[in-house]
């Protein structure tokens, strides 16, 4: 991807070195896993978050180092700024032509543990989306985990986790999440596990819209929608599934297949709009 030398967003929090008081870690080294892989897999975080926040408390921030906002100046910092205002490019566009303005989130980037609106949000958890503060929170070493566990390497792949978590505040813009919401609450398990894949599928999808608009502005790299493809693939739940072994009830996490969240993004990437994108009218995942 290139991205090196390009404006960065200011819509970024910085929230790292800072700590959260109360809060005891979360368990044994094979349970982050689970919650991580549940992320990968799609897992409302929200759900996650209360439950394991259990009755610790909520943190409160401590007061030694001050969040910053704006453009970060690291690599990895500015990385996640460029793809933010890459984002904010296309979703203004997009909406543009829809005669809708488009209010971007902001990017928190935190290590360990942070307070959202939503909850004691921790990096166990994955990168995540708050539709109440309107905030999508990551932890840098995400990217990390996503080339060393996941076997997903690349600028690209890492841009379309951005993207993904992205997409779900145009969800949220757009009133589908509300609507999900309430048809889940409705809804039998198996049926509102079915509807937050599509709620995933369509964010794998979005993440493909902004892709699209990536390339037409020349941005991408050959090799680099391989890259994206490839990381969809490696987080489809067939393939994790191994690694949860059963300690995550599997009926709360269903969720994309690899080939599922694959043909979502490429429908992203090739038609570049938001009707394309309609995963609850498809027959099929
Ligand atoms: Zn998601």
């Amino acid at each position: 991807m290139r991205w090196q030398g390009r404006r960065g967003s200011v819509n970024v929090e910085d929230r790292r070195g800072m700590r959260i008081g109360r809060g005891a870690p979360i368990g044994c080294g094979g349970l982050i896993v689970v919650l991580l892989v549940s992320w990968l897999l799609g897992a409302d975080p929200t759900q996650l978050l209360m439950l394991f926040q259990g009755g610790e408390g909520v943190g409160t921030p401590s007061t030694d180092v001050q969040a910053t906002t704006g453009e970060p100046d690291d690599q990895l910092g500015k990385f996640a700024s460029v793809v933010l205002a890459d984002t904010e490019e296309t979703w203004r566009e997009v909406f543009r032509k829809r005669g809708q303005a488009y209010v971007p989130p902001v990017l928190v980037l935190f290590d360990g543990a942070t307070q959202s609106a939503c909850g004691v949000g921790r990096s166990e958890v994955g990168p995540f989306y708050c539709p109440i503060d309107r905030k999508v929170y990551l932890d840098l070493s995400f990217f990390r985990e996503l080339n060393q566990q996941f076997g997903a390497p690349g600028d690209f792949a890492q841009a379309y986790v951005v993207a993904h978590e992205v997409g779900h505040h145009v969800q949220n813009m757009l009133g589908i999440s509300e609507r999900v919401a309430a048809a889940r609450s409705n809804a039998d398990a198996r049926q509102a596990n079915a509807l937050s894949v599509r709620l995933e599928l369509q964010a794998d999808c979005y993440a493909g819209v902004w892709g699209h608009y990536a390339a037409q502005r020349g941005l991408l790299e050959p090799g680099d929608a391989e890259e994206g493809l490839n990381a969809a693939a490696a987080i489809g739940d067939d393939r994790l599934q191994g690694m949860a072994r059963g300690r995550v009830a599997p009926e709360s996490f269903t969720h994309g297949s690899s080939a599922d969240r694959v043909r979502w993004l490429r429908r992203g990437l090739d038609n570049g709009m938001i009707d394309a994108c309609d995963t609850f009218s498809s027959a099929t995942n």
